[in-house]
């Protein structure tokens, strides 16, 4: 009888053991899944997602901001990254055609965060039916994305929800500040028209009133043809640009054919935020950056062109004359 009782004691003292054992390892578990792990394809959204998370998970961006995203191919541990994410965040199939098919897998597509399908963006056109994709440079769109990774995330880990939603506003207040002294900084009369390299630029041109003379490029996967370059080689002889706003990965033999012995200044545009640093203030220091250049081509200021040649000491590149 005795032996029984304490048999049976025995056995609940396993037990209650093992449950407890079982809840801790649960709770460990869940705190862990508590740090989200966002993913983003480009780093400016990663930036942006930063801005919301800060401390509370990580962040990364497959994309290296030295390549054009428009030429992408990914790496099986490109795909890894992807797949073990909580939250992968893509603008959409119009813009890294390579991802559709990844992103239509069942299992995948719960967890990405289409940029495109956000409700409120403020969406430009390239052509008839066909958004144009840089929609991240339109900072207003920054903050509704931020809004809706401050869902997410605070759907996943609803514990830290309150740093989230400060986070948020602390970011939405940035961008405010910002914008303001982006539209006094540009209220300007620009001393000469600018021509762009990639027509990539509309969402923070229309933004802040710029508007550029020419492009050499509408879609970097379509080099122009021989009747393009004729004609836009007219152009830059006509319109006479001062400047052009050009890309680290840009062709220079393109520039040079087009240009045809046409002198101007050429500034080299941090589209990707390669050289910002991925912290809460990461995106408001990369439009800065933006206007910098914007400014700097505009008006050709003595205090921007000092800026610019620190910025080469600093980069290796920047401001150039091109022949
Ligand atoms: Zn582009």
């Amino acid at each position: 009888m005795t032996s029984c009782f304490s048999k049976t004691r025995r056995l609940i003292n396993q037990t209650r053991r093992v449950l407890i054992c079982t809840l801790l390892f649960f709770s460990v578990i869940s705190q862990a899944r508590a740090e989200v792990n966002i993913v983003t394809t480009i780093r400016p959204l990663q930036l942006i997602a930063e801005a919301v998370i800060q401390g509370h998970g990580s962040t990364a961006s497959i994309i290296d901001p030295q390549q054009s995203p428009h030429h992408f191919s990914m790496s099986p541990s490109d795909r890894v990254a992807l797949a073990q994410a909580d939250i992968a965040i893509w603008v959409g199939p119009a813009f890294e055609t390579y991802l559709t098919d990844f992103f239509a897998q069942t299992n995948l597509s719960e967890k990405s965060l289409t940029l495109i399908d956000i409700p409120g963006l403020r969406l430009h056109t390239i052509a008839e039916d066909q958004i144009d994709a840089h929609l991240w440079l339109d900072s207003s769109n920054a903050v509704r994305i931020a809004q809706a990774i401050s869902t997410r995330v605070a759907a996943l880990d609803p514990q830290n929800e309150v740093a989230y939603r400060d986070n948020l506003s602390r970011f939405e207040a940035g961008v405010d500040a910002l914008n303001s002294e982006l539209l006094q900084k540009f209220s300007r009369q620009p001393k000469a028209e600018y021509a762009v390299y990639h027509n990539a630029y509309q969402y923070f041109e229309k933004q802040f009133g710029l508007r550029h003379a020419l492009f050499i490029l509408q879609d970097p996967e379509q080099p122009p043809g021989i009747h393009e370059i004729i004609q836009l080689r007219q152009d830059f002889q006509n319109r006479a640009p001062s400047c052009l706003l050009s890309q680290t990965d840009a062709s220079a033999e393109l520039v040079n054919t087009v240009l045809n012995g046409h002198q101007l200044q050429s500034i080299s545009i941090d589209l990707l935020a390669s050289r910002v640093r991925a912290d809460q203030d990461g995106y408001l220091q990369f439009m800065k950056n933006l206007a910098d250049d914007f400014a700097a081509c505009l008006y050709n200021d003595e205090s921007l062109n000092a800026l610019l040649n620190s910025k080469i000491t600093l980069s290796g590149r920047g401001t150039s004359w091109l022949n």
